[in-house]
C-alpha cells in the first residue's frame, strides 16, 4: 500500500512523475545528473502533455525555489532554536550552507515539478 495515493498533487511532487497522468516521468534524468541537471522532458511519454506550454515556462520555478530554500533554512533554523544545546552560529551557518548547496539539484527538480502542478491537473482518463 503506497502512503500517497495517486491523484494528489504531493504524489507528483515526490514521485517526479507527469502532473496529469501520475505515469510518465517529470525530467529527463535523475535529478543529481550532473550533466543534465534537471532538465525537464518536452513532453510526457504516457499522456503527451506538453510541459512546455510556453517559451521559458519554468523560469517561475525560480520563485517557488526560492520558496522551498527558505522554507528549509527556517526549518534548520527552527531545529537548532528547539535544541538550544546544539546552537552555535558558526554549526547553524555551517548546516545551512552544506544542505542548500548539497540539496540545490533536488531544490530545483522539486521546484519545477512543483511548478507545474500549478498549472496541470490529475486526469486519470489520461
Ligand atoms: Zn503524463
Amino acid at each position: 500500500m503506497k502512503l500517497i495515493p495517486k491523484g494528489s498533487k504531493l504524489y507528483s511532487i515526490i514521485h517526479l512523475k507527469c502532473p496529469r497522468c501520475h505515469r510518465g516521468k517529470f525530467l529527463q534524468s535523475p535529478a543529481y545528473d550532473m550533466s543534465k541537471i534537471t532538465r525537464v522532458r518536452s513532453h510526457c511519454e504516457e499522456c503527451d502533455l506538453n510541459y512546455k506550454i510556453e517559451p521559458s515556462f519554468y523560469y517561475g520555478s525560480m520563485y517557488v525555489s526560492y520558496a522551498v530554500g527558505v522554507a528549509i533554512m527556517i526549518a534548520i533554523i527552527g531545529f537548532f532554536l528547539i535544541f538550544p544545546d546544539e546552537f552555535s552560529f558558526l554549526k547553524t551557518f555551517i548546516t545551512l550552507v552544506v544542505v542548500i548547496v548539497a540539496g540545490a539539484p533536488f531544490i530545483n527538480a522539486v521546484s519545477k515539478i512543483l511548478w507545474a502542478n500549478l498549472f496541470f491537473k490529475y486526469d486519470p482518463k489520461k
